[in-house]
């Protein structure tokens, strides 16, 4: 086969594999990480949402619901609403009542506020008296008005440097059922922010609460959905749209949306005792990043075995190729160069001669009767001198010599910087050592001779020209009888 076809069959190969390894490698990849990210998705929506809900639900109870229910206590307390019927006469008494509901239950703050004398009482004493003309105090005046039972509501407390506090506040009846006032218990919005945070940062997901009409109420420190504040409705905020076409007003229930390019879970759940919503929202992205860092491992671990296994593939066929064409240029049973292989080296050589106008002579051999030989002692027995012949040849060569099994039991040798008479004592030696050499087949004496035709390069010489001169001058060794040499161009006397 032509060398460049081999190489080419040799770079379809190599592609083909890489084709074959990669799609293989690359399929494979990206069907389990399908796999696995839907395993992860049904994970996150049918388990872990619900779950995590549940968790920061009941943390929220514990910490958020149990002021309402110490502020609904307080409205039933019988002390509290004695001592407003009976005209609210020692205000020590009341403050007393804050300060131990405040030291027991570990509020941030306590209060009542009096609807007959408007006097706001907390832990430390009567605050002030409040005053329907007050900003400050309209809440209270709403509150009254209404006809919720409490409201929570978000204030600066006055009591406490104006810190903003998550206030509870619970209307207090008489015994006839006559409003007569607002009791309850603060806690600071910092804590419940922290809280909030406190959630995000356990549960890798972003927590916010969210009353009935969809204002978010509650957020950690960074905000709501994509930074809102608190006070902001989920309507006015650009990157929920697809999540509002889904679910207009807040419901419980799991919802899939994309804001910005991005997935999202989200898991909403309503808190009755607070009348709002508890929206816990898990992204995509952080979801899937170990999955998707796993498939780039995956895809970095293809690239290497195939670029590995292409790599070693491809050192293995050049070093096939390289043996094949030692091999196509070498004969097996007696390891000389055969006629490929002296071509080659042949021009070359007589090239260089011809430059430096060295002398160089050709020696044609036959083995005499080796038909004979082959008959009498089997063609195993004529193999075995042929191979031994071509290693005595080989011992009285240079380096420098081309020697060739020229076919059959012929051999040519071509002696670099000989002349006719150097080449004539070479021709003699192997002559002699043939004759005298025994080989041995299966412990039988072998012996052969050999005809040597001899002829030196002349100018004007072609390589072809120089061989059939010295085939002449071997017919003319075989004529003579053989075990001997005959030379095509006598050196003059
Ligand atoms: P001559 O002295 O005239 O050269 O006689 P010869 O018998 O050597 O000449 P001929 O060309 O008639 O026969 C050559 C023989 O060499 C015939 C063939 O069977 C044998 N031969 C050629 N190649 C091989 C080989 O590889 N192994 C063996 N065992 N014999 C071979
Ligand atoms: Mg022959
Ligand atoms: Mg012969």
């Amino acid at each position: 086969m032509p060398l460049h076809s081999v190489m080419t069959s040799h770079r379809s190969l190599l592609l083909t594999l890489v084709f074959l390894l990669g799609s293989g490698f690359l399929a494979t990849s990206l069907l389990s990480y399908h796999a696995s990210r839907e395993s992860i998705r049904k994970g996150i929506v049918n388990t872990e949402l619900p779950l995590t809900s549940d968790t920061v639900y009941s943390e929220i109870q514990k910490d958020l619901v149990r002021p309402v229910l110490i502020s609904s206590m307080m409205a039933r307390d019988t002390f509290m609403r004695d001592w407003v019927v009976e005209g609210e006469r020692n205000a020590e008494q009341m403050t007393r009542y804050l300060k131990e509901v405040l030291d027991h239950y570990g509020a941030y703050t306590s209060f009542f506020i009096s609807d007959t004398t408007q006097l706001y009482y907390q832990a430390k004493g009567i605050l002030k008296k409040i005053n329907a003309h007050e900003p400050r105090d309209a809440w209270y005046y709403q509150i009254r008005n209404s006809d919720v039972l409490y409201e929570i509501n978000v204030d600066p407390d006055m009591a406490n440097k104006d810190n903003l506090t998550f206030f509870i506040n619970y209307k207090v009846f008489d015994y006839n059922n006559r409003f007569i006032g607002i009791a309850g218990v603060g806690l600071t919005v910092d804590a419940v922010i922290k809280l909030i945070d406190r959630y995000q940062q356990r549960y890798e997901r972003s927590v916010y609460l969210v009353d009935t009409q969809g204002r978010i109420v509650l957020t950690g420190t960074g905000g709501g959905p994509r930074g809102a504040v608190i006070g902001q409705n989920l309507k006015d905020i650009p990157s929920l749209r697809d999540l509002l076409v889904t679910s207009p007003e807040p419901h419980s229930g799991t919802f899939e949306y994309s804001a910005e390019g991005e997935g999202h879970f989200l898991n909403v759940r309503f808190i009755p005792e607070l009348d709002w919503y508890l929206f816990v929202d898990k992204q995509e992205e952080t979801a899937l990043n170990d999955v998707r860092q796993s498939l780039y491992l995956n895809l970095f671990i293809c690239l290497i075995v195939t670029l590995v296994t292409v790599l070693l593939l491809h050192r293995i066929l050049i070093s096939y190729q390289r043996k094949l064409e030692t091999q196509a240029t070498l004969d097996s049973l007696t390891g000389l160069p055969n006629r490929r292989g002296f071509n080659l080296m042949a021009i070359d050589t007589l090239r260089d001669t011809q430059r430096e106008a060295t002398p160089l002579t050709a020696l044609l051999l036959d083995l005499d009767h080796f038909k004979r030989l082959n008959d009498t002692h089997g063609h195993l027995a004529g193999d075995e001198v042929l191979a031994g012949f071509a290693n005595d040849l080989k011992s009285c060569l240079r380096q420098s010599d081309i020697i060739c099994r020229w076919g059959g039991e012929e051999f040519i040798i071509l002696l670099k910087g000989s002349d006719t008479s150097g080449a004539r004592r070479i021709a003699e030696k192997i002559r002699e050592l043939a004759e005298q050499h025994v080989y041995f087949f299966s412990g039988l004496p072998l012996q052969v001779t050999v005809s040597v035709g001899l002829a030196e390069l002349q100018p004007g010489d072609t390589l072809q020209s120089l061989i059939a001169r010295a085939d002449s001058a071997l017919y003319r060794a075989k004529l003579n009888g053989r075990n001997q040499i005959c030379i095509e161009n006598p050196v003059p006397a």
